[in-house]
């Protein structure tokens, strides 16, 4: 999976690092079996891997109004295939659960999401907006900092929490961040341009938030605004995100407990994503925990039926359900539990399920990526990017260990 996808994004122009009664249609979904996937080592009849767990993720692959025509899709979303319409957002999990390095078929809790503009590149994904700093949402920040160095060239924008103190926020962690990439950079700023080695910091002033002062606008160009408010999780400055664009709107709310005040702030979304937790019980007999470690989790953490009631309050065309441990014994238990407190469209997030949003309709299918991809044609530098090439770090190995490389061949 490429690493770009690894955190909630936004690109360049625009694109991010999610009412009322819809009626569900299955026109355009293709088989239902394409929802879902084995967990026996198998592959589909093009000889992709199916790594998860045979259970649907969702009864609504197709959300429509009455009487709209759903565009036809290709049955699997594959990267670089499909263009966005204009009026059209593409939400696709990079990652859908946690840190748990045993588990490669869910990578850390990471978003991306893109807008019609036409000028959706991975090479100006260099926007990332960051809900909290536990590792399994930020862990995978190096990847994206470094991978495009050599295309983006120009600094990575990272949104976040101005911190409870300094050293607890969006600023510290660039620093930190670039800090900790000390010898990487000062080797490489010799070899290729460095611009895109940079962190720019956007601090979000957390002291802000009341239950007047519910949200902080964070972004604002190209006709996407970007909200941020705080959410019930772990330490002061958790926060949830609010893209409004073209007249869509997808909120993220990343970690949370359940809460009023983060379902009046989702509230009238098309898609909304939320955490949803197994229960404490689970949760410690498939990760071999004390159930009053669980329990302590839990406490930060939201149950399906909890989700439900966020959902009734805020009620999205589709309500999504994020960074859930996904295992055959759980799934129809937790649709059970979500199903005795909402009965609306509902789909569990799992790694790289694709959302494609219009005023219209909405269209959940999973997505085909190559794992061995090259990555796409860089598009044009823009103006005035620095390109030029660093002076060597002083930092050089001795000659005695160089000249024992062997003769390079002619
Ligand atoms: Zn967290
Ligand atoms: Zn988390």
């Amino acid at each position: 999976m490429n690493s770009y996808l690894r955190r909630i994004i936004t690109t360049g122009v625009i694109s991010l690092t999610c009412t009322g009664l819809i009626l569900p249609l299955m026109a355009n979904a293709g088989n239902p079996e394409d929802y879902r996937f084995s967990r026996e080592p198998g592959t589909t009849k093009d000889g992709y891997p199916l790594p998860l767990t045979g259970k649907p993720i969702t009864k609504n692959p197709v959300i429509a109004k009455p009487g709209v025509d759903v565009k036809k899709y290709p049955e699997h979303y594959v990267p670089g295939k499909e263009t966005l319409a204009e009026n059209e957002m593409r939400i696709t999990a990079c990652g859908s659960w946690g840190p748990a390095p045993m588990r490669i078929g869910q990578g850390a809790s990471c978003l991306l999401v893109e807008l019609g503009n036409g000028d959706v590149h991975p090479a100006k994904l260099d926007k990332v907006f960051i809900t909290h700093f536990h590792l399994d949402h930020v862990g995978g920040i190096f990847p994206l900092f470094d991978a495009m160095g050599w295309a983006r060239n120009t600094p990575l924008h990272l949104w976040g929490s101005s911190g409870y103190t300094p050293e607890l926020g969006i600023t510290a962690f660039s620093q930190n961040i670039t800090q900790a990439a000390e010898w990487h950079i000062q080797n490489k700023q010799a070899i290729l341009p460095s611009g895109g080695m940079t962190i720019v910091p956007h601090e979000i002033d957390i002291s802000k938030f009341s239950l007047e002062h519910p949200r902080e606008l964070a972004y604002d160009e190209n006709g996407v605004k970007i909200w941020a408010f705080p959410v019930i999780h772990a330490l002061a400055g958790s926060m949830g995100y609010r893209l409004e664009w073209n007249g869509l709107t997808f909120v993220y709310t990343a970690d949370s407990q359940p809460g009023t005040f983060e379902a009046e702030q989702g509230k009238g979304a098309d898609v909304f994503i939320h955490e949803i937790f197994p229960s404490a019980e689970e949760f410690a007999f498939y990760n071999h925990m004390p159930i009053q470690a669980a329990e302590g989790v839990m406490e930060e953490h939201t149950t399906p039926a909890e989700l439900g009631r966020v959902y009734s309050i805020a009620k999205p065309r589709l309500g999504v359900g994020s960074h859930f441990t996904l295992d055959e014994n759980l799934i129809d238990p937790l649709f059970q539990r979500w199903g005795t407190t909402y009965t609306d469209p509902v789909l569990l997030l799992q790694d790289l399920t694709t959302i494609n949003v219009t005023s219209d309709y909405i269209v959940v299918r999973q997505t085909k990526a190559d794992p061995l991809a090259w990555p796409a044609p860089p598009p044009p530098m823009p103006e005035g990017v620095d390109l030029s090439i660093g002076e060597p770090s002083k930092a050089q190995r001795p000659d005695w260990l160089t000249e024992t490389r062997l003769p390079q061949e002619p």
